[in-house]
C-alpha cells in the first residue's frame, strides 16, 4: 500500500486512483448483488411531439441501493462497461422494457420505449436473438422497442453497426443516434448509416436562445436531417423559450425537465392521465 506522504518511490497509485480502485471494488460486489436482489429499476421520460402527442418514452436505468440510495447511471455504467457486467445489465434493461411495453399495450396505451445501448452491447450478436426470445416470452407481437446508440460505436466499426441496425429494423425497431454532435461522427457518415432519428445533445439545447452558434448549428443539423429523412429529437429542454425556438427551427420532438423528469412506470401513467385531462386531444396514450 502506498504511503500517504507522496514521497515514497514505491507509490504506485495516486490518491485519486486509489479512490477509483476502491469504488470499483465496491461496485464489483454490489452491482452483481443489485441485479440479483432487484435493486435496479427503469425510469421513463416522455418524448413530446410538436403537436403535443406522447408516443414514446426513453428508459433510463436507476439503482436503488440500500446503502447509498438512488445511484445514477453515470456512477455505475462506465464500470459495467469496463467489467463486462454491461451484458447481463443490458439484457435486464431490454427484458424489463419489453415486459413494460407489453403491459402498457394491454392497458390500451400506445407507447413505444426507447432503450439505450452501450457500444460494448452492440458488439454482442446474441442481443438480437435474446430480444426475439424475450418478445415471444412476453407475448409482444409488434415490436414496441426502439434503440438509442452512441456515436462512438458507429465510428469504431461502421460495418458491424450497419449490420446490427439492419437486423433491428427487420424486427420493427427504430434506431436513434444519441447525444448527436458531441462525438466524432460526421454528417457524411449520417448519410451512410440507416438511422431513423438523431437526438440533439443537451449541450446545443441549453441556452440556445442566447447562443447564436448553437442556434446556427441546430438549424444546419435539422436541415441535413430533413434531407436524409431523419427525424430530430432535442434532449434537455428546460425552458419554454428553448421549446418554442426548437419548434420554430423544426425539430420533431422534445424531451426535458420542462415536460417531465424521468419517473417510475406508475408515475408516468399518472402523468399521462393528468395530461389527457388538462389538454384533451393532445395525448392518446393514457391508460384506459
Ligand atoms: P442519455 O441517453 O443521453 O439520457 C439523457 C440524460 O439526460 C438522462 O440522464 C436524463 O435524466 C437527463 N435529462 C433529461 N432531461 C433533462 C433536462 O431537461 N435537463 C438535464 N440537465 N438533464 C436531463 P440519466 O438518466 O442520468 O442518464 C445518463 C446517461 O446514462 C444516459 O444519457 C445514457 O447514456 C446512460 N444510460 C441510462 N440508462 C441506460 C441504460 O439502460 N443502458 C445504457 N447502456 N446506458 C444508459
Ligand atoms: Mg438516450
Ligand atoms: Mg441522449
Ligand atoms: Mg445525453
Amino acid at each position: 500500500v502506498a504511503k500517504e506522504t507522496g514521497k515514497s518511490a514505491h507509490c504506485v497509485f495516486s490518491p485519486e486512483m486509489n479512490k477509483k480502485v476502491a469504488e470499483y471494488m465496491w461496485l464489483d460486489t454490489h452491482l452483481r448483488k443489485a441485479m440479483e436482489e432487484h435493486q435496479l429499476m427503469l425510469y421513463y421520460q416522455p418524448k413530446v411531439a410538436t403537436n403535443g402527442d406522447v408516443l414514446s418514452v426513453e428508459a433510463l436505468l436507476r439503482w436503488r441501493s440500500p446503502e447509498r440510495g438512488i445511484i445514477q447511471p453515470k456512477d455505475f455504467i462506465p464500470y459495467a462497461e469496463e467489467s463486462g457486467l454491461i451484458a447481463p445489465l443490458g439484457k435486464w434493461v431490454i427484458d424489463t422494457a419489453t415486459q413494460q411495453a407489453t403491459d402498457w399495450q394491454r392497458k390500451g396505451m400506445n407507447l413505444r420505449i426507447a432503450v439505450n445501448l452501450s457500444a460494448r452491447q452492440l458488439g454482442n450478436i446474441s442481443l438480437v436473438t435474446d430480444f426475439i426470445e424475450t418478445m415471444q416470452k412476453c407475448g409482444m407481437k409488434n415490436c414496441l422497442l426502439d434503440f438509442e446508440l452512441t456515436e462512438s460505436y458507429l465510428v469504431e466499426d461502421e460495418k458491424a453497426a450497419v449490420d446490427m441496425i439492419n437486423q433491428l429494423h427487420k424486427l420493427g425497431a427504430e434506431v436513434h443516434l444519441d447525444d448527436f454532435g458531441t462525438g466524432y461522427s460526421s454528417l457524411s457518415q449520417l448519410a451512410r448509416i440507416p438511422l431513423d432519428s438523431i437526438k440533439l445533445d443537451q449541450s446545443f439545447v441549453h441556452g440556445i436562445n442566447h447562443n447564436t452558434i448553437s442556434q446556427a448549428l441546430v438549424r444546419a443539423i435539422v436541415a441535413v436531417a430533413r434531407t436524409l429523412q431523419l427525424t430530430v429529437t432535442a434532449e434537455g429542454v428546460e425552458t419554454l423559450e428553448e421549446a418554442s425556438l426548437l419548434d420554430e427551427i423544426g425539430v420533431d420532438s422534445k424531451q426535458g425537465f420542462l415536460f417531465a423528469k424521468p419517473m417510475p412506470a406508475d408515475e408516468l401513467e399518472h402523468w399521462l392521465v393528468q395530461r389527457a385531462l388538462t389538454s384533451p386531444g393532445s395525448s392518446n396514450t393514457a391508460p384506459r
